[in-house]
């Protein structure tokens, strides 16, 4: 029998690790499953372009995954249990129950609620494609006239905010927040947002919490109620439920608990990357749910697992937070450095030079979720004895079979 690893999820950090991996590892011995909820991959950092009216290309998953022996199930995970080593997913067929050996969990996050009422049932928002599609119709609907109200101050409330004023004019767009607008920018940053804010039109409401969402619009904590047509929100991101609830050891809001090379604490047959991981960075702090904590993470777990089942050592990518590049619609944006207490440095990128530097780094984040060797011939690993873990059982070390990807 293989070795069966399975990759539930295939966004930035699970797309980029399971061709890795299917490049490195020998189809003799590794049979790798990819499990995504749909049959593309989705650039998420994009969805606020789509909400907003953009085309977007799209990236089939069964062709990034060619030829690499990566076998891709669209289903949606609706449990782990780690105990059994088993997933449980649901597709148009009905309730399957997949055995593995090795599980690398990268199933990202979704929009967090807070608890407010009202948000699920009347709010929108961009945190997935189809609720992307669902804000998008309603804008259609709205047309010339409308007034859509963003809640959140934050790097998804700011894209999607400055995004549909810029394309869509004729819309009133408001931002109510409970802090500051982007009050952590730098001293360059902070002024240049608002003035892109400023010249967009888009209506700020500082120190406004929103208590409640209701079928005509948002009610603050201080009773000023906001009438509006689409109330969009975007107050940060909430991992799934499906880890807590697996019996894997989490943290309090529910990211999976790991040692420094992404290997579950509670167990270690069990790796996570990307949004549902909580990893801690050389500075001792917990990496933000981002693309690039994405990638360094998607790629210590690879290297563990390579380590654990061939023996072979990897590159010990460091983890570490520098900054964000936020767009302020099509045209403009902004690179805001940070030091290692996520502190924002005086120096930022702005303007066009950053709105370039942001498309090539989103061009540059699906190039690598298809071309995780940099396109370089790689050598395929056999499965090593491992003691105490289920690959020692079934085959002793054997030679590396070199390929060309
Ligand atoms: C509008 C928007 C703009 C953003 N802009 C930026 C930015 O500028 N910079 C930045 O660093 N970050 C940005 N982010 C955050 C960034 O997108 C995430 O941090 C990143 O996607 C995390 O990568 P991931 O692989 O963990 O999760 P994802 O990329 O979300 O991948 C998770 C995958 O799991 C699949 N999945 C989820 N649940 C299930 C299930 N139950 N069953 C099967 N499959 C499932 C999903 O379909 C998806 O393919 C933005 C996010 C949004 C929404």
């Amino acid at each position: 029998m293989r070795h069966h690893i399975i990759v539930l999820g295939a966004g930035y950090a699970g797309g980029y690790a399971a061709g890795y991996l299917a490049r490195h590892l020998h189809p003799d011995d590794f049979e790798i499953t990819v499990v995504n909820a749909e049959a593309d991959f989705v650039e998420r950092l994009r969805l606020h372009e789509l909400a907003a009216g953009h085309e977007l290309r799209r990236h089939r998953l069964e062709e990034i995954f060619e030829g690499t022996g990566a076998r891709l199930r669209v289903a949606r995970v609706t449990a782990v249990d780690p105990d059994h080593r088993t997933v449980t997913v649901v597709d148009d067929e009905g309730v399957d129950r997949l055995e593995y050996d090795t599980l690398l969990y990268t199933l990202g996050s979704s929009v967090a609620d807070h608890g407010v009422p009202g948000v699920a049932e009347h709010a929108f928002h961009i945190a997935g494609r189809p609720s992307a599609l669902r804000l998008r119709e309603r804008l259609d609907e709205l047309g010339e006239h409308g007034k859509v109200l963003f809640v959140g101050g934050n790097l998804t409330a700011i894209e999607g905010s400055t995004e549909i004023a810029a394309l869509r004019p004729g819309l009133q767009v408001a931002l109510a927040t409970d802090g500051e607008l982007g009050g952590w920018l730098g001293p360059k940053a902070r002024p240049h947002l608002l003035r892109a804010f400023d010249r967009l039109g888009i209506e700020v409401h500082e120190r406004t919490p929103i208590e409640r969402v209701t079928a005509t619009g948002a009610v603050a904590a201080d009773g000023t109620a906001f009438d509006t047509d689409a109330v969009v929100w975007a107050a940060g991101f909430a991992v799934h439920p499906i880890a807590a609830a697996s019996g894997l050891a989490v943290e309090d809001d529910g990211r999976i608990t790991v040692d420094a090379e992404m290997r579950s604490v509670s167990h270690p047959e069990v790796y996570a990357a990307g949004d549902s991981v909580c990893a801690i960075d050389k500075h001792g702090r917990p990496l933000p749910m981002s693309c690039a904590s994405a990638g360094f993470t998607s790629m210590r777990a690879t290297a563990a697992i390579l380590k654990d089942l061939t023996g072979r050592k990897g590159a010990n990518t460091p983890l570490a937070y520098l900054g964000n590049c936020i767009s302020l619609g099509p045209k403009d944006a902004v690179f805001q450095a940070v030091d290692g207490q996520a502190r924002s440095k005086g120096w930022a990128l702005r303007g066009r030079p950053a709105a370039h530097f942001k498309a090539f780094v989103l061009r540059g984040t699906v190039w690598n979720v298809g071309h995780p060797t940099y396109g370089r011939p790689t050598r395929r690993h056999r499965l090593a004895a491992a003691p105490g873990r289920s690959a020692a059982k079934t085959a002793p070390a054997r030679s590396d079979e070199a390929v060309s990807t």
